[in-house]
């Protein structure tokens, strides 16, 4: 098959079910057309990378050259990069076809796709309920069909927690493992890149692809990037494998502990040995999260200001009334509690008390994570405490969205890579998804685990 034929038949799918996703903000058709007919030559020529011809979808977080990219909002809805992210430019220099730029909450704060500016993605299981977020988009547009693979970013779940809900494979890479040059900021120093895909082999493909040294992106890591496909292996012989017993606490739905449950007994007849673990600051990741990220988002969200590119409230003349606003009308509800919290928790006289507490408590978990991987290889857990939720359920109550991060917001607190990867279904179609985190680099013992559970 040629890469224009799979193209068009991924374009052809977009028009079927995307009236009823709504996982796109931007299509765009005449360019992936285009790339396709580009890559098919490259094929011919025996040239082209791992991807080559392959159409994907991106977050609309990642910068474009040429092509919209809003992360969602409103603020940047005319906004036009001039460049490339990196990991971008890697897609296309493997001969990558991009379709275009897929929904997420806006600036990546969510955990359902419900903070959009451009409406809400339906999960493709069951359209009532929410794909999970911020990399709703993604998520849909891989379970829909309606691309091969996709990159999300992950700064608190953002990867696992919609490729959990969706029903598919996702995985938040080591920091530094992926270049940040051309991410819209979040919270930097939880921020990272990676992708959502149908299987392990795509992802590991994927992430080989993306991974690697940026000079453009100073906490980039300069190590080697191993041949993730080369780590497929069908056992688990010779891994230890922890169960830590806080993600097991009250509050798990029973569907999801037995799903998980069952694939920890898969990992087991396929050679892995488990071990009970304690990670005992888990419970106050989210507290400490909720501090450190919106106080990371309020700084580099400072940077919108109606000047310099996005929108701007032209009817106001005098310059503080116009940043007013155009912020005030550019950011939807969401961004700007997050703004207020992170602004507060950094005012002088506070400072101490929220974001200094905050980073403590970061380096507890830090700690807990060290003794756990001194222990055992993998830590294996659920994703979510429950399946998807209904769309709308759960949109007057942000704290309660906030608590259903608990089981993935450590991993990034620590820098450590996690994946999502499918093991069952809930009694009502919703797909549930199982946790593996590793330590530092340790990517590799994540596919293995996870092939062996396909
Ligand atoms: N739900 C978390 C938040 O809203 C995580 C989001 C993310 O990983 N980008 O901050």
């Amino acid at each position: 098959i040629s890469s224009l034929e799979l193209t068009r038949s991924v374009l052809d799918r977009i028009d079927g079910v995307e009236p009823k996703v709504n996982a796109y903000i931007t299509l765009d058709r005449d360019g992936a057309l285009a790339q396709a007919a580009a890559a098919d030559t490259q094929r011919q020529r025996g040239e082209g990378g791992s991807l080559c011809g392959i159409p994907l979808s991106i977050k609309d977080v990642l910068c474009t050259k040429g092509l919209r990219t809003t992360a969602g909002s409103k603020i940047l809805e005319p906004f036009i990069p001039p460049y490339d992210a990196t990991v971008v430019e890697k897609l296309r220099n493997n001969g990558a076809v991009i379709l275009g730029k897929v929904s997420m909450d806006e600036f990546a704060m969510g955990s359902a796709n419900e903070n959009c500016a451009y409406g809400t993605p339906k999960n493709p299981w069951n359209l009532a309920h929410v794909c999970g977020g911020s990399s709703g988009g993604s998520a849909a547009s891989v379970a829909a069909d309606e691309c091969i693979a996709s990159l999300g970013s992950d700064t608190g779940g953002s990867i696992r927690q919609p490729a959990s809900h969706c029903g598919i494979v996702g995985i938040k890479p080591t920091y530094g493992r992926v270049s940040r040059f051309g991410l819209l900021a979040y919270a930097s120093s939880l921020d990272q890149v990676g992708p959502l895909a149908k299987d392990v082999r795509d992802a590991a493909i994927m992430l080989g692809a993306i991974s690697g040294y940026d000079p453009r992106d100073s906490t980039s890591v300069n190590q080697k990037v191993p041949d993730y496909t080369a780590a497929l292996a069908p056992d688990c012989k010779g891994l230890t494998i922890g169960i830590p017993k806080e993600y097991f606490g009250a509050g798990l739905d029973p569907e999801v502990d037995e799903a998980v449950r069952r694939g920890i007994a898969l990992l087991e007849e396929a050679g892995g040995k488990t071990v009970e673990i304690s990670l005992p600051h888990t419970e106050y990741g989210v507290a400490a999260y909720y501090i450190i990220a919106p106080a990371e988002a309020s700084s580099n969200l400072a940077r919108y200001d109606g000047v310099r590119y996005g929108f701007r409230d032209h009817d106001q003349d005098e310059l503080l009334e116009m940043y007013r606003h155009s912020r005030s009308q550019g950011f939807g509800e969401e961004v700007k509690r997050r703004i207020i919290i992170g602004t507060y928790a950094l005012s002088s006289g506070y400072y101490d008390a929220y974001y200094k507490k905050a980073s403590q408590v970061r380096t507890l978990i830090v700690q807990d994570y060290a003794k756990a991987f001194s222990q055992c290889d993998l830590l294996v857990s659920p994703v979510t405490p429950a399946p998807a939720w209904k769309i709308g359920a759960k949109i007057d109550d942000p704290l309660s969205v906030y608590l259903s991060d608990i089981l993935t917001i450590c991993t990034n607190l620590a820098g450590l890579p996690g994946m999502s990867v499918p093991c069952g279904m809930s009694s009502s179609g919703l797909p549930i998804g199982l946790q593996l985190q590793a330590s530092h680099f340790s990517e590799e013992k994540i596919f293995r685990a996870a092939y062996a559970l396909e």
